[in-house]
């Protein structure tokens, strides 16, 4: 699919991409082969976890919610409408504040009138929650997003090194990793997370750091994102940027992004392959120069 044209997918939204470029160039057989830096056109995949591996609010987050309140014997169901509203509150204690107060008409509220009473029920259900998320993340119960894996076993056939960047909890994104993805890619990619960098995204220090560890070209580096705040990171790194919009970042502002698309796509209705993005990348490098 080439990158120099307005696009519509039949089965998702609009697709573009505001960087023009037909430069033809040929893409050499190297399935298995060891690719130098100086003979590739991308240096690497860093793939974004929450959003982009899995759709963690929706399929991860909102479950253990829902599953905390039934545990406890609250008769609450937050739906993907519902919960979308919610994510507007930052923070888990204070969305469940907040919607409790909401509904105070009914239970646990209506008979729970202390504020001590319903910050320590409210802390309770948080931890709760947070054991059910990680439980669900160890069981292999979110599914991968599709076309995830076969991007990357794209980019693993041919040389080309795969991470996953995150700033959320470090735990949570290995075990997504290596539970998910399964132990022969696990093994092929590198993970950064958690606080490994002072500054969380939008700030691009994730994306340096990989850049630095693993001895990156960011100008040859493309990064999958879901998030405006974490294209903001990208493309502070200096690297070209992929949004596919999670389930809660559709309506978000992804002007500075090079393509946006639902998904990255399995084989039958692929919105990019890693042939497309080594076109993209070839493409700025010889507007450039
Ligand atoms: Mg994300």
């Amino acid at each position: 699919m080439p990158f120099n044209t307005i696009l519509r997918h039949a089965n998702c939204g609009t697709i573009y991409n505001k960087k023009a470029s037909s430069v033809p160039f040929i893409v050499g057989k190297r399935r298995g082969a060891t690719v130098s830096s100086a003979t590739r056109i991308i240096d690497a995949l860093l793939f974004d976890c929450d959003g982009v591996l899995v759709d963690t609010e929706r399929d991860g987050h909102r479950i253990s919610f829902n599953e905390a309140f039934r545990r406890k014997g609250l008769d609450h169901t937050w739906d993907i409408e519902l919960y979308g509203e919610l994510l507007e509150i930052g923070g888990g204690k204070e969305r469940m504040t907040k919607y409790f107060k909401d509904v105070h008409h009914l239970e646990p509220f209506k008979s729970m009138t202390v504020l001590e009473d319903q910050k320590r029920l409210v802390q309770d259900l948080h931890t709760l929650k947070t054991d059910i998320f990680m439980e669900l993340v160890e069981k292999g119960a979110m599914p991968l997003r599709p076309g995830v894996r076969r991007l990357m076993g794209e980019a693993i056939a041919a040389g080309v090194p795969i991470a996953v960047c995150s700033t959320s909890n470090e735990r949570a994104v290995s075990t997504i990793v290596k539970v998910m993805l399964g132990p022969e890619v696990a093994n092929l990619m590198r993970v950064f997370a958690g606080d490994i960098v002072p500054k969380k995204k939008p700030d691009p220090a994730i994306y340096l750091l990989a850049a630095k560890e693993m001895g990156l070209n960011p100008e040859r580096c493309v990064v999958i994102e879901d998030s405006r705040i974490g294209l903001r990171a990208a493309k502070a790194a200096g690297m070209t940027c992929m949004v596919t919009k999670s389930s809660y970042t559709q309506g978000e502002d992804f002007t500075e992004a090079d393509a946006i698309y639902d998904c990255i796509g399995e084989e039958n209705e692929k919105r990019f392959s890693l042939t497309d993005l080594e076109m993209m990348v070839a493409g700025k490098q010889s507007l450039k120069a």
